[in-house]
């Protein structure tokens, strides 16, 4: 029998409205939300991202600063632009488009974003918090994955979860939010023996890999939940997953495509993200 095919497209959209709401209303209170994207250079992948950010945070209501800067920015000079979004009062998100060119450090530039207006949740302060189990800002693509089971009725706590992956961005946040939700949570990565064996144990399998088609049928236990975080494009031009989907298809329960699973969730979490933050900033200001 065929898995269920989870529809990251349609969750994310109303994930997206329900986010415009929560503008609408934030704005009749008298705070508009605002995300401001910061991109570097002329990467063509990093300016159809931003444009697409750009243009779903203006369907939700936002206000929208995109600053683009010459690849021959210095990292004082960036580190000043982010500083001036920090003091900017109109602004509840700050996205500094990654990658960075090389001479600017990356992770000094998220050092100086302010952790409350981080919407990538990259900052010390927001990693630590969500290893705390504290509120803050956490990363759009993980959040992502949590929301799809959720939204699909795809229970978490007391499932065995496997992680392929534990990069800051994706696998180890998500590690952190599954052990949050009360799964039992295993993280492998490119030194795990017999990856396989360890995958076939899990109900819930999360692959943020970055190699195509990577996690075949065989790896998977009958009518599990397979979560494909990849996006990887073939020589032929063609967009597939870290999951060999097809064949994944006739083995587990619910599966995530590609495209249109998690990448459109991305997105969704990060005007959560700003939604969230404007409205805490609105908070803020009533008590203060
Ligand atoms: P990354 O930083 O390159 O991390 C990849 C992880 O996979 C590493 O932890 C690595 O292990 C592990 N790995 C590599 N080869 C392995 C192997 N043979 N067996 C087991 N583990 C292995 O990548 P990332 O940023 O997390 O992204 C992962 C994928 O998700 C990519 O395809 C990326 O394009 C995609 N992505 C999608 C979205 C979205 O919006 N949908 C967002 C972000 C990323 P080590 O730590 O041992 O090296």
């Amino acid at each position: 029998m065929s898995a269920r095919i989870l529809d990251g497209k349609a969750i994310a959209k109303s994930v997206r409205e329900e986010v415009a709401r929560r503008a609408a209303e934030l704005t009749a209170r008298g705070t508009r939300p605002g995300l401001a994207v910061v991109l570097v250079g002329d990467d063509p992948a990093s300016h159809v991202y931003v444009k697409n950010k750009d243009k779903a945070a203006l369907e939700a209501g936002f206000t929208v600063r995109t600053v683009r800067k010459a690849a021959d920015l210095s990292e004082v000079e960036l580190l000043a632009v982010v500083r001036e979004l920090n003091d900017d009062a109109s602004v509840h998100g700050i996205l500094v488009q990654l990658p960075l060119p090389k001479h600017i450090d990356a992770n000094a530039i998220v050092r100086a974003i302010d952790p409350a207006k981080d919407v990538d949740g990259l900052h010390p302060e927001n990693v630590a918090r969500l290893a705390l189990g504290e509120p803050g800002l956490f990363p759009c693509t993980p959040r992502g994955c949590i929301e799809i089971c959720d939204r699909s009725g795809l229970a978490i706590a007391g499932r065995r979860a496997v992680v392929i992956g534990r990069s800051m961005l994706v696998g180890k946040p998500l590690a952190l939010m599954l052990l949050a939700r009360d799964a039992t949570v295993t993280v492998c990565h490119s030194r795990t023996a017999d990856l396989a064996a360890v995958t076939r144990e899990a109900e819930l399998v999360f692959a943020a890999v970055g190699k195509p088609e990577f996690v075949r049928a065989d790896w998977v236990r009958p009518g599990a939940t397979v979560i494909d975080v990849g996006i990887n494009r073939l020589p032929d031009g063609r967009l597939v997953g870290d999951v060999a989907f097809a064949e994944v298809l006739e083995r587990a329960g619910a599966v995530t495509p590609v495209p249109g699973g998690v990448g459109p969730m991305t997105i969704a979490m990060l005007l959560d993200n700003t939604v969230l933050a404007a409205t805490r900033r609105a908070g803020a200001g009533a008590r203060g």
